[in-house]
């Protein structure tokens, strides 16, 4: 299939960008790879894409006072090869080569996968599982949103249709980091059955801080709180016992396959967290 008609205009400030998202059904561009696909299926049709990749300053990548910040237009490829992400934010240079395949990594940014919030992507959950932000501008300045105050429902976030996504920001890993990250998919690259994020902080023998974010397994990335708690007391069984998950059947497994999955996961991740052999 074909897209229906759309004009097309390239911003050359943010400023520019969001004014032109005030024009009657406009849309951001950013790597395309889930935006252009959309178009094809004709299951979104925009009359206006806004072309954000020529804007300057959004595909930096920092660490400053204990906060990693990546710009929106950061490719995943660039993420993926960043000293700076694969010391300070270890948890994202894990999910990295899970994200679809090279070609689409080169060209996907981490912004667009926030914004466009696929319940089964990596990025939102590992954004959760950090207890990260998200920083928007638009009409009325910049704003900065909580990961979890973003994620509203399916392919639902809390940007306003004038915003732009222009960073995200987790804090950076300290000494006493611990991170996981597993996932089931039927092919290496594709968009996960079930996934799992996971940071934590040594503590002693165990664990404290304990955050569980899964995806595909609901409309948004799902926060585990009963099995956080049983995890930081070192219960992996008690922590696989007390997910309360409750997932639909989908194209890829059913709620029950799906439910296994997650536990199972869960116990990998644990290992991870621990720094025990599974
Ligand atoms: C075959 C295939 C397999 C894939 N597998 C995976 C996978 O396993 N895991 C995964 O996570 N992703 C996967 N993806 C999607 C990929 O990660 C995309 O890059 C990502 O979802 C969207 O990023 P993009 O830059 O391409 O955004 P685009 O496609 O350009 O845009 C996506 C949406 O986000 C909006 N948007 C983009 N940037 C901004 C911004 N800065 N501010 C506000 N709104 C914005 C757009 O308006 C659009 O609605 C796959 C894609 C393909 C084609």
């Amino acid at each position: 299939m074909k897209p229906a008609p759309f004009a097309y205009k390239k911003a050359h400030s943010l400023d520019e960008a969001v004014a032109l998202l005030s024009e009657k059904d406009a849309r951001l561009l950013a790597g395309g790879q889930s935006l252009i696909a959309t178009l094809n299926m004709r299951l979104s049709a925009p009359r206006l894409l806004v072309d954000i990749n020529n804007l300057r300053g959004l595909n930096s990548i920092y660490e400053k006072n204990g906060t990693v910040e990546i710009g929106a237009l950061t490719r995943h490829a660039q993420a993926e090869r960043s000293d700076i992400i694969a010391k300070h934010a270890p948890l994202i240079a894990r999910a990295m080569p899970h994200i679809g395949h090279p070609a689409i990594r080169n060209r996907g940014t981490l912004g667009g996968s926030i914004a466009f919030a696929d319940p089964a992507a990596e990025l939102p959950a590992c954004l959760l599982a950090l207890d990260g932000e998200v920083e928007a501008a638009g009409p009325n300045g910049r704003r900065t949103i909580r990961a979890a105050d973003f994620f509203k429902g399916l392919f639902e976030t809390a940007l306003a249709p004038q915003e732009v996504l222009t960073a995200i920001r987790v804090p950076a890993a300290g000494k006493d980091t611990r991170v996981g990250f597993a996932e089931l998919a039927r092919r290496h690259g594709d968009y996960a059955i079930v996934g799992l994020a996971a940071s934590a902080r040594a503590d002693g023998k165990g664990l404290s801080d304990v955050r569980l974010a899964y995806f595909g397994v609901g409309a948004t990335p799902v926060p585990a709180k009963k099995a956080e708690a049983a995890l930081a007391r070192g219960d992996i069984d008690g922590a696989v016992s007390a997910l309360d998950l409750e997932p639909h059947d989908d194209v890829q497994a059913t709620a029950k396959v799906k439910k296994h999955l997650a536990g199972v996961l869960l116990r990998r991740v644990a290992c991870q967290l621990l720094e025990t052999r599974p």
